[in-house]
């Protein structure tokens, strides 16, 4: 049984159908990078699989439970997935340290120094332990997305869902953040990443889904999907990117 099963996942917003029928599986230890023309739907279907938004028809189940159904736990399952977003979303008035031992103090109620050290734990997984006392407003985007991912790892999560982690950053600070999501990969955790960034793609995907007008055009490997697709749509998206 993979972690994740989406099965016909279908959502519409009025008479706009923005996902249409979507099939996949995340397994444990996974990493699968979502890609696709903008627009086609791929922040909706992270959306749908948290239930930010409700899906209108289909099955979503996470670690075998039906996310779908009324019963759902909508809390638990948020506590479960670990959400990074393009702009980093940090408290300006927080330190880094306290940014990060928020959730754990509030939602899963640690004591204090247990949260520290957890956040400590995460900070330094991500080269930031030294920035524990600083604010956001003197980090560079590449260090406060280093410091969101912290924050969401620091929840234990059983997956981290990436929408477009390095679309806010200059090329350099991209590559940072790359090197670190790939380190992360490399750990086996599991990852759902939205991405237009072909270097992310490359480097931290077991496989790659082409959503296409809110349909999976094609599930493959990086190396055979990125490079003389025969799809003529998959390669000239490609093409135009690379
Ligand atoms: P992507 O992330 O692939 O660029 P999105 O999932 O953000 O695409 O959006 C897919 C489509 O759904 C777009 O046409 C967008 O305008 C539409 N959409 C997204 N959210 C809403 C909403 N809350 N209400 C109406 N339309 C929406
Ligand atoms: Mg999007």
């Amino acid at each position: 049984m993979a972690l994740l099963e989406v099965r016909n996942l279908v959502k519409t917003f009025g008479t706009k159908t923005v996902l249409d029928g979507v099939t996949f599986d995340l397994e444990e230890g996974q990493t699968k990078v979502i890609m696709g023309p903008s627009g086609c739907g791929k922040s909706t279907l992270l959306r749908c699989l948290n239930r930010l938004e409700e899906p209108t028809s289909g099955s979503v189940r996470f670690d075998g439970k039906e996310m779908t159904a009324p019963t759902a736990d909508v809390r638990a399952l948020r506590q479960l997935i670990g959400f990074v977003f393009q702009n980093f979303a940090l408290y300006r008035h927080l330190t880094v340290l306290d940014n990060v031992t928020l959730a754990l103090r509030q939602l899963k109620k640690m004591p204090a120094a247990l949260a520290e050290e957890r956040a400590l734990h995460e900070l330094a997984r991500m080269d930031m332990a030294e920035k524990r006392d600083a604010y956001p407003a003197s980090l560079s985007g590449g260090q406060s997305q280093r410091v969101a991912i912290a924050r969401a790892l620091a929840m234990e999560p059983r997956v981290l869902f990436f929408d477009e982690p390095t679309s806010a950053l200059d090329p350099v600070m991209a590559r940072e953040v790359v090197t670190l999501i790939n380190r992360l990969y490399l750990e086996n955790v599991t990852i759902l990443c939205v991405t237009h960034d072909l270097y992310l793609a490359q480097y931290i995907s077991d496989s790659i889904i082409f959503l296409d007008q809110g349909k999976v055009r094609a599930e493959d490997k990086a190396e055979n999907l990125l490079s003389g697709h025969a799809d003529p749509v998959i390669a000239s998206f490609f093409g135009r990117k690379s």
